[in-house]
């Protein structure tokens, strides 16, 4: 198959902001590939080579991409330089430039064919050591040497990690659905993908063996699955209530979450990002691996620093000490924690997504023993609002947020990859301020002035819609920012500048610089209003205004260990505001800005 083709279609989908008009060209396409091409386009048209688990390492500098694209397009530093400033874009720059030269490729180039493009991506991705930047370099000039204008845009997109098309997971999965079965097969699809998190494994099980093999798809070790997550309530009677009456509660720690994958002794730990963590809590997977009695199993639990003289758990703040990508040694010494589990997904061979909550706990605890290091959050079956009350001071005792109520029905399954009432979690939080914390994705900057000037003074942030899968704004913040983090900025943000509004952008509020939806920040704030500006749920409470944050202020906690996808959603913050309730009448609440 020739590399043009994919090119094309990659062409076809960024000229397009609609999602019907993406998974319908896709579709189209996916239908004429062979399986195990499908699997590598879906994987390219991410950007990747591999699944998003999977740690990989194309990253070719933009100065290395230019040098070969000067190279191969014969142009001088100081044109280079010109284009750079304007275009600001490796892939944009060198379709231009190659543009440029067109007519005199070389009589020897050879058909840049998809195999040959993902040979050298290969190649790419696995040089190490010395001499690796030079040899990167030559097999990426050997493919963009033969490469036409938009072909080359697309390779030089790849290797710098700047691949979006537009066409997130989901849309692929419509896609895939459209192209290999029906509506009705869709959510059997995604959980295909839920508790694989490997699109295209998805894709090519679904082209060779159809829709029946996708539902025989099992929870493996070693392919991270997605988490499940927590809706929320304003009190425990509503919660008990929802919940039939009767509910299984855990304290709810505030750490960070963790799926220990254990074969046979090896063990791998994932964020819910799906980031391999295992080198951040070595003791925490060697304990797993000494105190687990099956020879395989998948379970989640939250990481909690401990004070290691009298076992009680210490802030949260403690546990970010082992997030970061050094020093790790001295940060263990120094940090220990302790993993309080509270889900199990696979026990031996046996899928336990598929369980009802209760019989998940029994097995968790006989699957392990406890030790210091590794043990089970608390919990109590919960049947009058006293006793949750009590159950809830008593966790707060212990320095936990709040609590987690589970669902002990028949269907209460583990659902990956989805946030529904089977948890609900309830904070202390909710009692002082009806609200929980946001964790919001900043879409826009605007320059500071006065005291910030010359710096990022306020960021446009946005809650994600999961139903238009747009990003929309609730707030323009610019307070709990202290000088380290205003200093900081941007050189978090600034590899994220988008040159126009990112089309999965839904802004009224123009900022000074737009970003791609990328990095995650927790903030508070005072009340959900009626905005006038800002576009989540626009239209929905009242014509004309969507809901916006009163008072916003960031925590100091960035949640790089959530996607964007995985920030609070458009309908959560909905949710949130329907639970001020009454206090706050929209007609009488002020608008936020
Ligand atoms: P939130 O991030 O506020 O939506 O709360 C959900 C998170 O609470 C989960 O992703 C876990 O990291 C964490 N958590 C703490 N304790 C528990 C528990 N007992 N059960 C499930 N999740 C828990």
């Amino acid at each position: 198959m020739l590399f043009a083709d994919v090119a094309d279609v990659f062409d076809r989908l960024e000229v397009t902001s609609s999602r019907l008009e993406m998974t319908s060209i896709l579709s189209e396409f996916f239908k004429t590939l062979e399986p195990g091409s499908l699997r590598d386009i879906v994987y390219l048209s991410q950007g990747k080579l591999h699944p998003d688990f999977y740690p990989q390492e194309l990253g070719m500098a933009d100065k290395l991409v230019l040098r070969a694209v000067a190279s191969i397009s014969g142009t001088t530093g100081k044109a280079m330089d010109e284009v750079w400033k304007r275009e600001g874009d490796p892939g944009k720059i060198a379709e231009v430039l190659i543009k440029k030269r067109a007519g005199q490729m070389s009589l020897f180039s050879e058909p840049l064919t998809l195999d040959r493009v993902l040979k050298n991506l290969a190649l790419i991705e696995n040089a190490e050591g010395r001499d690796s930047q030079d040899r990167k370099m030559k097999y990426f000039s050997q493919i963009l040497r033969d490469s036409d204008p938009v072909e080359a845009r697309y390779l030089c997109r790849i290797v710098t990690g700047r691949m979006r098309v537009g066409a997130g997971s989901m849309t692929i999965l419509d896609a895939l659905s459209e192209a290999f079965g029906t509506k009705g097969d869709r959510p059997d699809i995604e959980r295909a993908f839920n508790i694989t998190c490997d699109l295209g494994l998805v894709a090519e099980t679904l082209a060779s063996g159809g829709v029946d093999r996708i539902r025989e798809m099992k929870v493996t070790v070693n392919n991270p699955i997605k988490v499940m997550l927590a809706e929320r309530l304003p009190s425990i009677p509503m919660i008990l209530d929802r919940m039939g009456g009767k509910c299984a509660m855990e304290f709810k720690y505030d750490g960070i979450r963790v799926q220990a994958h254990i074969d046979k002794g090896s063990v791998k730990l994932y964020s819910r990002r799906l980031e391999d963590m295992t080198s951040n809590f070595p003791d925490i997977a060697e304990e797993l691996r000494k105190q687990c009695k099956a020879e395989r199993a998948i379970i989640e639990g939250e990481c909690v620093a401990v004070d290691p003289k009298t076992g009680g758990m210490l802030p949260f703040q403690n546990v970010t000490h082992r997030r970061k990508k050094h020093g790790m040694d001295k940060a263990v010494e120094e940090y220990p924690v302790k993993i309080f589990m509270f889900d199990i997904l696979l026990a031996g061979d046996e899928d336990m997504t598929v369980f009802p909550f209760g019989e998940r706990r029994s097995k968790l605890s006989e699957v392990f023993d406890l030790s210091d290091k590794v043990g089970l959050t608390a919990m109590e079956i919960i049947g009058t609002a006293e006793e949750g009350e009590a159950f809830f001071g008593r966790a707060l005792g212990m320095k936990c947020e709040g609590i987690l109520a589970k669902s002990l029905a028949p269907e209460s399954v583990y659902r990956a990859g989805s946030r529904g009432f089977l948890w609900i979690k309830y904070k202390k939080d909710y009692e002082e301020s009806l609200t929980d914390s946001f964790d919001l994705v900043v879409v826009g900057a605007f320059h500071g002035r006065g005291k910030r000037a010359g710096k990022y003074g306020a960021l446009l942030m946005a809650a994600f819609d999961e139903e238009s899968r747009k990003y929309c704004t609730v707030c323009k913040l610019g307070t709990g920012f202290d000088d380290a983090f205003l200093a900081e900025l941007p050189d978090i943000l600034d590899g994220y500048i988008s040159e126009d509004r990112p089309h999965m952008v839904d802004a009224q509020m123009m900022p000074d610089v737009w970003f791609l939806p990328t990095i995650v920040l927790e903030v508070v704030a005072a009340e959900i209003s009626l905005s006038p500006i800002h576009t989540a749920a626009l239209g929905i409470v009242k014509e004309d205004a969507g809901l916006g944050l009163r008072f916003p202020r960031f925590t100091g906690r960035i949640r790089d260990d959530k996607g964007p996808e995985e920030c609070t959603t458009v309908n959560e913050v909905l949710e949130m505001y329907e639970m001020q309730g009454r206090d706050c009448d929209p007609e009488n609440s002020r608008a936020s800005d």
